[in-house]
């Protein structure tokens, strides 16, 4: 084995798939989290966007398939998640005009963000090296000459003693929190610089009842945000059991109100009140609740010259995106498809590591913080580039032009959901297509 012992902070997504690919090549894979992990599949205090939407795009499921012989089957057959043919069973509305509908050969299933991390790790722990210590938190790096060996952990809620768990290989997945960069500092090591895009959007989400004489063709319906000006959206999605999940968001600080009249007409003022009209009669099944920390955030590892060695950070601890373009799970499956990759090759090189996900990692961070430049509110602490600002218009030209010719739908949708690389829509014929498809409605 290539390693003996990794240990991974943070069971959420990314710890989870990290660990999965680590399993193959360490005697030994200990993830650490410092929630108590529920029984049930329920949102937990250290996931809180948990009882918000999250899709799954295809790319994240194939790697899912690929990691866990037998979990699509438990999806498909045993989960209850309503499986959807995107194109045809997702209704997306952009710049007031719905996409057309267009088979594209690909299709997702709508599930719960703490019930498809139950699976993947129900999954994960039938493996005899995996271990997970929860209610377990990462309170310091243990350095040694130049590299990190270990972790320091605390039990949780009591505290007590601190316990050092002795690693060859240590991957902080901690998320948004991730208190790596405060340990690195206090180590004597300069850190990375941080670049923050922030379109200060906010969610609004409650479930309600699927209402019997709803008789819907969608099963994912979505009227975007659609910039500079309409900078308000929302969404339903059919979950298992007959029942919806609804959010309503805004950008530049309009916050979606969390009262029940509020919440509805906020739905109602979107340019297709369909939401609205869906939900006004549907009995709620939750209260609704909000989340606003949505900041797109990159620290820069890639770029330092000097890092302690067998550190790996990944997922949202390290580049993290503004989750309405429902990117993050997917981010931190290729991200884990990195590191398979580089130990597949016998490479334990973090920086090499970092570099390859910056460039995995650029792909979201074009799409959503890209986007969300678009509206005038947003505030951006670092310079844009000629070549980001092109690359920013011509993507909103994708967009208007996703709406106007079927072809563009379906390699729009396609690369949305990272089957089919970006360079796909730059291609001549397709570029002539976006050109052509802004002067038609
Ligand atoms: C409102 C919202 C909606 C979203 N919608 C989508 C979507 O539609 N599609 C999509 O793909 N993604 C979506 N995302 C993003 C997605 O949730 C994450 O990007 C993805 O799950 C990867 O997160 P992560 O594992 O890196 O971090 P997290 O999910 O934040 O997990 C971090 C874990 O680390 C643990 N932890 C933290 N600190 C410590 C410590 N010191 N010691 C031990 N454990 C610790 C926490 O308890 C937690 O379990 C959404 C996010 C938000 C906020």
């Amino acid at each position: 084995m290539l390693l003996k012992h990794a240990c991974v902070i943070g069971g959420g997504m990314a710890g989870l798939l990290h660990a999965r690919v680590l399993a193959d090549y360490a005697e030994q894979v200990t993830i650490i989290d410092r929630d108590q992990m529920p029984e049930q599949p329920e949102p937990r205090p250290g996931v809180p966007q948990g009882t918000h939407i999250h899709y799954l795009m295809v790319r994240g499921l194939q790697l899912l398939d690929e990691w866990f012989p037998g979990l699509r089957d438990e999806i498909e057959r045993d989960s209850g998640a309503p499986r959807v043919q995107i194109g045809l069973q997702t209704r997306y509305m952009l710049y007031q005009t719905w996409q057309p509908s267009v088979d594209t050969g690909m299709h997702t299933y709508v599930l719960e963000r703490p019930h498809l991390e139950d699976m993947v790790r129900r999954h994960l722990l039938t493996r005899e090296n995996v271990k997970l210590l929860d209610r377990t938190e990462a309170v310091d790096l243990v350095f040694g000459g130049d590299n990190v060996s270990g972790v320091v952990t605390r039990k949780r809620p009591s505290g007590g003693e601190a316990v050092t768990l002795p690693a060859d290989l240590v991957i902080d997945a901690s998320g948004r929190g991730s208190k790596t960069m405060s340990w690195l500092e206090k180590a004597g090591y300069a850190l990375p610089q941080t670049h923050t895009i922030d379109a200060k959007l906010g969610y609004a989400t409650r479930w309600y009842a699927k209402p019997e004489s709803a008789n819907t063709d969608w099963r994912i319906l979505y009227v975007l945000t659609s910039p500079p000006a309409q900078t308000r959206g929302g969404a339903i999605l059919e979950h298992r059991g007959a029942r919806w999940l609804s959010t309503v968001v805004g950008t530049n600080g309009d916050y979606p109100p969390t009262d029940e009249a509020g919440f509805l007409e906020f739905a109602r003022s979107l340019p297709d009140p369909v939401i609205y009209e869906s939900l006004k009669d549907a009995q709620p099944l939750t209260d609704i609740v909000s989340f606003r920390n949505t900041s797109n955030r990159w620290h820069a590892f890639e770029k330092l010259d000097r890092l302690p060695g067998r550190l790996y950070i990944t997922g949202d601890a390290v580049c993290e995106v503004n989750p309405v373009y429902g990117q993050g799970m997917t981010k931190a499956a290729l991200n884990a498809s990195v590191l398979q990759q580089q130990l597949a090759a016998g490479l334990l090189d973090n920086r090499v590591f970092f570099r390859a996900i910056a460039k995995v990692n650029d792909n979201f961070w074009q799409a959503a913080a890209g986007g969300d430049l678009n509206y005038p509110g947003t505030t951006n602490n670092q310079p844009e580039t000629p070549i980001e600002r092109v690359m920013r218009a011509y993507l909103s030209a994708v967009l208007r032009g996703s709406v106007r010719d079927q072809r563009v739908t379906y390699a729009f949708n396609r690369v949305l959901n990272m089957v089919d690389p970006s360079t796909t829509l730059m291609m001549p014929g397709m570029l002539l297509r976006v050109l052509r498809a802004q002067g038609t409605r």
